[in-house]
């Protein structure tokens, strides 16, 4: 166990001297879970920022710019 590693994408083990990518297997890996990531990032729904006061420019709703 000590000589591999398990990538967390493709849960495929790879060999120690493959650091370059690590924890991944390879580039395309971490490709993959950077998608992943950003992709959650993506899909989470803002809220509605109307009602935010910090979207507000001098008391005047996003709306009405
Ligand atoms: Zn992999």
């Amino acid at each position: 166990m000590n000589e591999a590693f398990r990538c967390p994408v493709c849960e495929r083990r790879f060999p120690r001297t493959a650091r370059q990518t690590m924890p991944f297997c390879s580039t395309r890996c971490q490709q993959i879970d950077l998608g992943r990531w950003l992709g959650e990032q993506y899909t989470v729904p803002e809220p509605p920022s109307l009602l935010d006061p910090d979207e507000f420019v001098d008391g005047v709703p996003p709306d009405q710019w």
